[in-house]
């Protein structure tokens, strides 16, 4: 079987499963096994598949059929142009996440030269903490997860992207071990990707997301539940003019921007619209 016949075996099985993008995901299946670049499976399209190579390729797209992420059975997905280990113990990073780290390099660069400190809480793979940490290499970012795996990807993450000195993990809920007198006023920004699908919307979901662990997704029954405890959080950890930077679902807005308001620390609440054009990011900093 040539390359090629590989290709539109895949994706046809991909499109009678009724999955999207179906030639997206083959091409990277294909060059993941073959370990080469998607541009060597162009040039070689009638080069043979060697049967070791089309028998792990036919898994994988096996697996894809029964609508399991493409991520979880490459075991990876790209961030920032950084390639994240991922596996069932944590959500796969998101395009719109990226917006989140942008936001935040664009408050502190790198070409400041400024010693500044982070806080990531529900980091997952770690994405948007090591993120940060690259490229801005005068950033200290601490990252807490309530999840043990997840803090265990996350450190696996941290070795492969080199930045073991950069970031520290932590295996707490929220912000609860940097509940102490001495963290008072300590950190400049507090990022965060806070789980926030409302519950009774879980099982609504593409089937895809059933794949991905729910206390990653689950916001409570408004989806809410978590902006109150970060907004202590900032509160209590940000120093003044500190910024506190969380992504929000679609049409969560008002109610997180209320939530801020509410606490009456903070000012220039403003809201950053994603790729699609849906307010995503919400910024606020401290006075
Ligand atoms: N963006 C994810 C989704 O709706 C949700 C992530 C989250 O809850 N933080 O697919």
């Amino acid at each position: 079987m040539q390359l090629s016949e590989a290709l539109s075996w895949g994706v046809q099985s991909m499109k009678l499963s009724g999955i999207q993008d179906a030639h997206v995901d083959i091409l990277a299946f294909l060059s993941h096994v073959l370990v080469k670049e998607k541009s060597y499976i162009y040039s070689n399209l009638s080069m043979q598949c060697p049967d070791v190579v089309f028998k792990k390729f036919s898994s994988m797209v096996e697996e894809r059929v029964r609508h399991e992420p493409s991520a979880y059975i490459m075991g990876k997905r790209e961030f920032m142009s950084l390639n994240f280990m991922v596996n069932k113990n944590v959500l796969i990073p998101r395009p719109e996440t990226e917006h989140l780290v942008e936001e935040t390099l664009t408050l502190f660069p790198q070409a400041d030269g400024s010693a500044y400190v982070g806080l990531d809480i529900g980091t997952g793979c770690g994405n948007i903490a090591l993120s940060l940490a690259k490229y801005n290499r005068n950033f200290h970012i601490y990252a807490t997860d309530i999840s043990s795996k997840a803090i265990k990807v996350a450190r696996e993450n941290r070795k492969l992207l080199n930045l073991e000195k950069s970031v520290s993990f932590i295996n707490c809920n929220l912000w609860n071990y940097f509940k102490k007198e001495k963290w008072r006023g300590r950190i400049n920004v507090l990022a965060s990707n806070p789980p926030y699908v409302r519950s009774g919307q879980l099982n609504d979901f593409a089937v895809d997301l059933s794949y991905e662990p729910k206390k990653a997704l689950d916001g409570g029954a408004d989806g809410l539940s978590f902006y109150k405890p970060l907004a202590d959080a900032g509160e209590f950890l940000l120093k003044k003019n500190g910024y506190l930077i969380m992504e929000i679902g679609q049409g969560q807005e008002e109610s997180v921007k209320n939530i801020l308001r509410n606490k009456k620390v903070f000012q220039d609440i403003i809201v950053k619209k994603d790729y699609s054009g849906i307010d995503r990011i919400i910024v606020a900093r401290r006075k």
